[in-house]
């Protein structure tokens, strides 16, 4: 199987984290997102050691929540003393009703309004990741109106092409994020920056892009920012204390996808940024790497109910599903690979070759194309692995659809932890 936390029954019924999806299907109704949080606790572990051990003490991962982000997924990271990354009011307000403690947040994004800005320093939001000289006046002012001071990291743009969809590539010069390093402007911010009385600059922060399987490209990006880093050191005597080496590591998707291990990356990052730091005789920063799709994707898997199959004589099977783009969208945005089981018939030949479409007007609404599964009939489960990251997140209520519940898996036992809405729901801000 795809990932480790599924497999197949008796009864021929495909299993997450050892429980039946066909019964879960019937007892919470389709779609359905599932999570596993036990497999989101292994990862969480996995980093904290792993990065603590290899890039220094007092290192640490901050879980990017655009992955996936709701109250009770943040009592969990709170429990187990995880940093996050936020990127809206909402992500904030979200982290804020589990309880967790705000100083250890970042405040992401490349467009922070006045109204973002005021609530992030009300709510003591741990660091401001600033994305250029506007933002950086602007919380300066800020700041200083309500006598606060605030703690930042400047985004950097590295230069690095880490060979992934252009969609997902972020640490390029032209990149709409961050400031360059290679045409002088991330130093001129940063001389700006120092002058702030309201600022205290930490270091800096940079993200390279998304689904890297290798380490090479996080080793580039730590030997482009330590070196700017040492650059700035003797022009302005100022030495980053803290260096944000972003998201990214890959998850895979597909059986034929390259197997990853985030701990032997983080090993190898790890030697390769004590030798860089000796090189460049710079004391040891705080590193943080944040971690979003390799944390919560393969803890996630999402449920529909077949509604038709119908063959296009000569041409293609289609089999559609009671979701679509509306709950997972990334097929229509980047056609994105998924592995789809039909979970009622897990044990059968996977000999019917399909497309699996969605219930929404457009013919783009797809989950994915020409996979091969145990043929299906009206009313089996469908089963589409790996959607714990980017699913739930940026799903809509596209043809007015209810988003559908998510259930937490743990220990074998299941629990709403976010309720499907309702028709009331969808119209509940209509005046
Ligand atoms: C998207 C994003 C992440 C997380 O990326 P993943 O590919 O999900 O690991 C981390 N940091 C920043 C700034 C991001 O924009």
């Amino acid at each position: 199987m795809i990932s480790n936390n599924i497999d197949v029954n008796e009864k021929g019924h495909l299993t997450f984290q050892g429980v039946d999806t066909v019964d879960l299907a019937q007892e919470f109704g389709t779609p359905l997102y599932l999570i596993d949080e036990d497999r989101i606790e292994d990862r969480c572990k996995e980093y904290i050691s792993a990065i603590s051990e290899f890039l220094g003490e007092g290192s640490f991962p901050c879980y990017a929540g655009k992955a996936l982000c709701y109250t009770d997924l943040y009592r969990t990271l709170e429990r187990l003393g995880m940093w996050i990354d936020v990127v809206s009011t909402g992500e904030i307000y979200t982290a804020k009703k589990a309880g967790f403690d705000l100083s250890r947040a970042m405040f992401h994004g490349n467009n922070k309004t006045d109204d973002d800005i005021k609530y992030a320093i009300s709510e003591n939001v741990g660091r401001f990741v600033c994305d250029s000289e506007d933002e950086i006046c602007a919380i300066d002012e800020i700041a200083k109106s309500i006598n606060k001071k605030v703690k930042i990291l400047i985004r950097l743009t590295p230069g690095i092409d880490p060979h992934t969809h252009k969609a997902i590539n972020t640490g390029t010069v032209e990149s709409k994020f961050g400031v360059a390093i290679d045409t002088g402007d991330a130093e001129k911010l940063i001389k700006e920056t120092l002058k702030k009385e309201n600022l205290i600059l930490m270091g800096y922060h940079c993200h390279i892009g998304s689904q890297i399987f290798e380490f090479e490209p996080f080793c580039e990006a730590a030997d482009k920012m330590l070196t700017f880093s040492k650059k700035i050191k003797d022009a302005y005597s100022f030495e980053a204390k803290e260096i944000n080496l972003g998201g990214g590591m890959a998850v895979p998707y597909l059986e034929s996808d390259k197997k990853i291990s985030y701990r032997d990356n983080i090993r190898e990052l790890g030697k390769f940024i004590d030798t860089l730091l000796k090189k460049l005789s710079l004391s040891r920063p705080i590193f943080y790497m944040e971690p979003g799709r390799s944390i919560v994707a393969d803890s996630g898997m999402t449920l529909y109910t077949v509604g038709s199959v119908k063959e296009i004589n000569g041409y293609k099977n289609y089999v559609s599903v009671d979701g679509g783009m509306a709950d997972n969208p990334r097929y229509a945005l980047y056609e994105s690979p998924y592995t789809v089981i039909n979970a009622s018939f897990a044990d059968k030949d996977k000999d019917y070759l399909a497309t699996i479409g969605g219930r929404c007007c457009e013919s783009g609404d797809l989950i994915q194309e020409n996979v091969s599964l145990a043929k299906p009939k009206r009313r089996d489960i469908l089963a589409v692995c790996t959607t714990g990251a980017y699913n739930y997140s940026m799903a809509s209520n596209y043809n007015r659809l209810p988003k559908p519940a998510l259930v937490t898996l743990k220990g074998g036992k299941a629990r709403i932890s976010v309720k499907r809405e309702t028709l009331e729901d969808i119209t509940k801000c209509d005046v």
